[in-house]
């Protein structure tokens, strides 16, 4: 009996030690898989796929940039809701004399200008009246075609003189996008085989330089700035100067934008054109660059650039997130200067050529 108790006793305390020893083992083997392992893996994982996508944002910044450029048709989605979407739904309701004078009002609203829609739907109403068209489709049909013709039959191409360096001035109020449209330009025409300098003319506004510099870098001009505060005539002297000791082509400068009712900023303008001529430079090319959602503002605006330095072409800014494509007629209408350049987002390839063909095209796609 008592041999039978010790034998039962020491089984039981073989199975509890044996037991308490396995659960153990269990139990550092799901430590081991939980921490370690899984650290360890994780570990690895961060370290090899953390850093490729780290470093392929700094890669694509510093290496050349592809291009991709955008369409009409992808990026006027706002105007063609609104604009195109507006006269859409007037014509539907049939042609009537009604119908006309809520064309007038969509157009107006539209930014295209009280001068530029009179004389539009003057010739498109005469057209439709003389063939007896009452047809919505028909009528929408000759609109399209006025609006085509009215915006064609302007150059816009970008003139570079007979000697370079060509100096191209960039002038419009803050924040209409100038330093971003160098960028994009400067980009296009390196892409195209030129040589870029770009000026700092905006000597102002101290971020303004280290703006143009980033897109120096990413569009592979070369870049001539001066002192915060300075003359900005003096930079682009320098500007030209440079470009001049190094053959490059073209010089790309930029200039202060504060508010244009500041007259002293024209008078400044005109001095920065006078004095780019000095050297070896020459003016080919003074751009104004627009903000398309300014609206009839931006009218005014242009007027007022004119006076002081004779605009050769507009650069359309930001198209892309404006309801009102009007502009562009408005512009092109009562000013007599063509759009040349549009732009179509934020991005280094969002610089267009303006096609009046795709423009109108654009706006009034129905399979878009
Ligand atoms: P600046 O003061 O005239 O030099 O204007 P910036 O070049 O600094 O541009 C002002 C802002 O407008 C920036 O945020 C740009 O990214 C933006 N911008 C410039 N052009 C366009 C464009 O075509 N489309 C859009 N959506 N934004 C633009």
């Amino acid at each position: 009996m008592d041999v039978l108790l010790i034998i039962l006793i020491a089984v039981v305390l073989l199975v509890v030690v044996g037991g308490a020893f396995l659960l153990r083992g269990r139990g550092d083997d799901t430590d081991v898989l939980d921490r370690p392992a899984s650290t360890e893996a994780g570990a690895v994982d961060e370290v090899t796929e953390t850093v490729p996508v780290d470093v392929e944002p700094d890669v694509i910044e510093v290496e050349p940039e592809v291009i991709t450029r955008p369409s009409f048709r992808d990026r006027l989605a706002r105007a063609r809701e609104s604009l195109a979407g507006t006269l859409g739904s007037i014509l539907s309701r049939g042609v009537d004399n009604q119908t006309w004078e809520e064309l007038e009002e969509a157009l107006i609203r539209a930014d295209v200008g009280l001068p530029a829609t009179m004389a539009i739907l003057d010739r498109v109403r005469e057209q439709a009246e003389a063939d007896g068209q009452t047809d919505p489709d028909e009528v929408l049909r000759l609109l399209k075609a006025e609006l085509t013709e009215r915006l064609g039959g302007f150059d816009r191409s970008l003139a570079r003189a007979e000697t370079d360096p060509s100096v191209w001035l960039f002038v419009g109020v803050n924040g209409v996008g100038k330093t971003t449209t160098i960028g994009k330009l400067a980009k296009q025409q390196i892409d195209d085989g030129a040589t870029v300098v770009v000026a700092a003319g905006d000597t102002f506004r101290a971020a303004a330089a280290e703006q143009l510099e980033m897109w120096a870098d990413r569009s592979g001009a070369s870049i001539v700035r001066g002192n915060e505060g300075g003359d900005p005539s003096a930079v682009v002297f320098d500007a030209v100067e440079h470009a001049a000791a190094r053959s490059v082509d073209i010089v790309m400068a930029d200039t202060a934008g504060r508010l244009h009712t500041k007259s002293n900023l024209m008078e400044e303008l005109g001095k920065v054109r006078r004095v780019a001529e000095k050297g070896a430079g020459t003016v080919s090319e003074v751009l104004l660059v627009l903000d398309a959602t300014t609206g009839q503002n931006g009218l005014t605006q242009v007027q007022q650039f004119t006076d002081a330095v004779d605009v050769t072409g507009v650069v359309l800014t930001k198209l892309d997130g404006s309801a009102k494509g009007g502009i562009v007629i408005a512009v092109q209408q009562e000013l007599g200067i063509p759009v040349k350049l549009v732009g179509l987002g934020e991005g280094l390839g969002d610089l267009v050529p303006f096609d009046e063909h795709e423009f109108v095209d654009a706006l009034f796609a129905t399979d878009a």
